[in-house]
């Protein structure tokens, strides 16, 4: 473990019990060092709060515009320690901390959101059972832990289904598309012996996502939902809003917002629904942190996802969560993403926005652009890829006005 500033250096420790609101100059400890925690750190430097990034990888996004840093495993008790001996307050961009490693930083300093909230998130059975515990419609799954298990679930959901693994799956990792009867005993060799859960296909209408934040006083504040289209896996282009009749983007804030109260969370939450054909929103996914979705609201809301979530961290007041714009976000992936960047920067209107990865790896997000509209003007496909000039989605990505 290496901890920057060292602890003979540092202010000396604060209260036994962190003060809500934190007090300026307050450091917050953000265990995950990528673009989500360089975004929040950015935020939190606005409010005048110092964060203190928990992270795997020397110079990583985060740790970049951080006062402080811990580099370390995340599941090292004595670099948790230090860790959480820097600082006044911890949350996450990266959710994949162990159990034993989340109950030892809750006894250390308080935790937003609170263990339970990711222990949640980090398991997609135990996601999928709070969210029909709460009401929350998603496509029909099943636990599967063995290839009997797998034909009984194909014979009783039916097939097309995504097979996934459990745990640690994200942009499109640990999953197999399952057609035929043929496709089950592949798919279950490829991903065991890793917990599974098999999940109904949805023939979705279009993607959507709702972002919510939470106070630790019960307030939430959520923004209108906006429509994701993908890539190989990976969130290709965000529009904001969605372009789904009011009544649709009502539900989604209401399913969101119920969601985040039944979590008891602080903090912000995104969830991810698909929109079925008869206009039915199932949720997918939940992540109890600011989400690639909502890097829009940066350019386009008085206050973002990323300020919202230090807001409900520190315990200040929420805001609403209103934009003055319209917008569309493209996130800028791998070294083809790169490649634009000098293009990007260049165009009037094009809103760049880099995250300080030194490696261009395939599929890795590496930035992303926003282009803001006056509100109720977001434009069509055509329009998007006109506007978007250099990051235009490439002509074979999919149409999401063709979606429905
Ligand atoms: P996930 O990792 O669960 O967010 O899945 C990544 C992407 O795969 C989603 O954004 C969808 O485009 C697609 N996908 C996942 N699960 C399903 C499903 N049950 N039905 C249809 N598409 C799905």
């Amino acid at each position: 473990m290496t901890q920057f500033p060292p602890p003979s250096d540092r202010r000396p420790a604060g209260l036994a019990t962190t003060p809500f609101p934190l007090p300026p100059n307050a450091t917050i400890g953000l265990v995950g060092g990528g673009q989500l925690g360089r975004m929040s750190a950015l935020a939190a430097a606005r409010l005048g709060y110092r964060c203190h990034i928990l992270t795997r990888e020397p110079g990583s996004p985060a740790t970049q515009v951080a006062a402080g840093v811990t580099i370390s495993d995340y599941s090292d008790p004595a670099s948790l320690r230090a860790f959480a001996a820097a600082v006044d307050v911890i949350s996450f961009e990266f959710e994949n901390v162990s159990a034993e490693g989340l109950d030892l930083l809750a006894s250390l300093k308080p935790v937003r959101p609170s263990p339970d909230v990711l222990r949640i998130s980090q398991d997609r059975v135990a996601e999928k059972q709070f969210l029909n515990a709460a009401g929350v419609a998603t496509a029909p799954w099943a636990a599967v832990d063995s290839l009997d298990a797998l034909y009984d679930a194909a014979r009783r959901i039916g097939l097309p289904a995504v097979l996934k693994t459990t745990r640690y799956g994200y942009d499109g990792k640990g999953q197999a598309r399952l057609h035929a009867e043929a496709d089950l005993a592949p798919a279950f060799a490829a991903l065991a012996p890793k917990p599974l859960i098999f999940e109904g296909f949805v023939d979705f209408a279009c993607e959507i996502s709702a972002v919510v934040a939470r106070g630790a006083d019960g307030a939430t504040s959520c923004f209108d939902p906006m429509e994701n289209r993908h890539r190989d896996g990976i969130l290709d282009l965000t529009l904001a809003p969605a372009r789904v009749p009011e009544a649709t983007a009502a539900a989604a804030r209401e399913i969101a917002i119920r969601i985040a109260d039944a979590l008891n969370l602080i903090g912000v939450l995104a969830v991810e629904m698909f929109v079925d054909r008869t206009g039915r929103l199932l949720a997918n996914e939940i992540a109890p942190r600011p989400h690639n979705s909502g890097h829009w609201t940066i350019d386009a809301c008085p206050a973002s996802q990323f300020e919202l979530h230090i807001r409900a961290v520190a315990g200040l007041p929420l805001l609403p969560a209103t934009r003055h714009a319209d917008a569309v976000m493209r996130n800028l992936v791998g070294p083809d993403g790169l490649a634009l960047w000098p293009a990007v920067v260049a165009a009037p209107g094009l809103i760049p926005h880099l995250y300080g990865k030194a490696d261009a790896r395939p599929g890795r997000k590496m930035g992303h652009v926003t282009r803001l509209f006056p509100r109720g003007s977001l434009p069509g496909e055509f329009g998007i890829a006109a506007a978007l000039g250099p990051a235009a989605p490439a002509p074979d990505a999919q149409d999401p006005g063709e979606r429905g």
